[in-house]
């Protein structure tokens, strides 16, 4: 366990919030540990049912609607 683990799993940090800790963390935490949290945090993404990164990725192009007739 790690202030990762702690925090993620108390739902103060976002699926992206803890990945970016776990590469600012790389150097403290052990690379094993590391898979473990990269692990923890996909599982728990595919448990919500989202990935992890869905928040950045742009609206989608709807410019199709008004092409139709
Ligand atoms: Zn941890």
């Amino acid at each position: 366990m790690c202030i990762i683990c702690v925090e993620f799993q108390s739902n103060k940090l976002t699926a992206n919030e803890a990945l970016k800790n776990v590469s600012e963390m790389r150097g403290n935490i052990s690379e094993e540990h590391a898979k473990e949290v990269l692990k923890m945090i996909f599982v728990d993404s595919i448990r919500k049912n989202r990935k992890p990164k869905s928040e950045n990725e742009p609206e989608a192009d709807e410019d199709w609607k008004y092409g139709s007739d």
